[in-house]
């Protein structure tokens, strides 16, 4: 199916805009499965949980930068075994991550700005665009409280940072105490860093825990600008 222009108005026109989180997945996994994927970032397996109650054979994809904390991979294994299935992971491209390390070291990421954009463009997003043409749908755990870049997400969107295929994000209104309570009373695997004082896990070498009372987002890229926190996956004018 091409959506692009379109056949992506058709499907938001087809979609009632207002459903809470399991209407939102139950339609856009019965209108596009199995050309739509969870993009899970293994903070947490409230998506997945919710989406195998509607298809266990829900296709979830991840994107392993290299430089995860141990304990994402530890959340990954968790969710492939709770719901038996296999995440479908995406790389970077070797030469660009040795070009970067030669070139500027392994934290070349804090010295600049534009430094950090390029490591996260190499790592997370260029492996996001590979992820992406074979789908009509993706589907994101993105949340309006989380940062001012998504403050305005809607729940079903038109991504046209990446072709136009149909953005799903069924947590869009949802608050983090939203997504604990769901994940305690569904016995739903999430990261164990939460426990140690995180509330937004990246790369270990960009996230860390905060102290009670900051921003959410305070340990993400904590050297930087609230507006600049974003990695590049979810914002649509990025460039590779
Ligand atoms: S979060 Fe940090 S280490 Fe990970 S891709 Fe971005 S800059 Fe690189």
């Amino acid at each position: 199916m091409n959506l692009h222009n379109a056949g992506s108005t058709e499907c938001l026109l087809d979609y009632h805009g207002n459903g809470d989180a399991e209407d939102v997945l139950r339609w856009a996994l019965d209108k596009f499965h199995p050309r739509i994927a969870i993009a899970c970032s293994l903070q947490h397996a409230v998506l997945v949980a919710m989406a195998v109650k509607i298809r266990p054979d829900v296709r979830v994809f991840s994107i392993d930068t290299g430089r995860l904390p141990e304990e994402t991979y530890e959340c990954a294994r968790d969710i492939e075994q709770r719901y038996g299935i296999r995440i479908e992971w995406h790389f970077p491209r070797r030469e660009e991550v040795e070009r970067i390390m030669r070139a500027g070291g392994p934290f070349s990421f804090r010295e600049s700005l534009e430094a950090r954009r390029e490591c996260c463009a190499i790592r997370k997003v260029e492996p996001l665009k590979r992820a992406l043409p074979g789908l009509d749908a993706w589907i994101t755990g993105i949340r309006r409280d989380q940062t001012t870049t998504r403050s305005s997400a809607d729940k079903v969107e038109i991504d046209r940072g990446h072709g136009g295929i149909i953005k799903v994000n069924p947590l869009a209104d949802w608050s983090h105490e939203q997504i604990r309570t769901y994940a305690e009373e569904n016995a739903a695997p999430y990261n164990k860093l939460f426990e140690k004082g995180y509330t937004s896990i990246g790369c270990a070498s960009c996230t860390r825990a905060i102290e009670p009372g900051q921003d959410p987002r305070a340990g993400r890229w904590w050297w930087e600008q609230p507006e600049h926190k974003e990695c590049g996956l979810h914002v649509a004018n990025w460039q590779i």
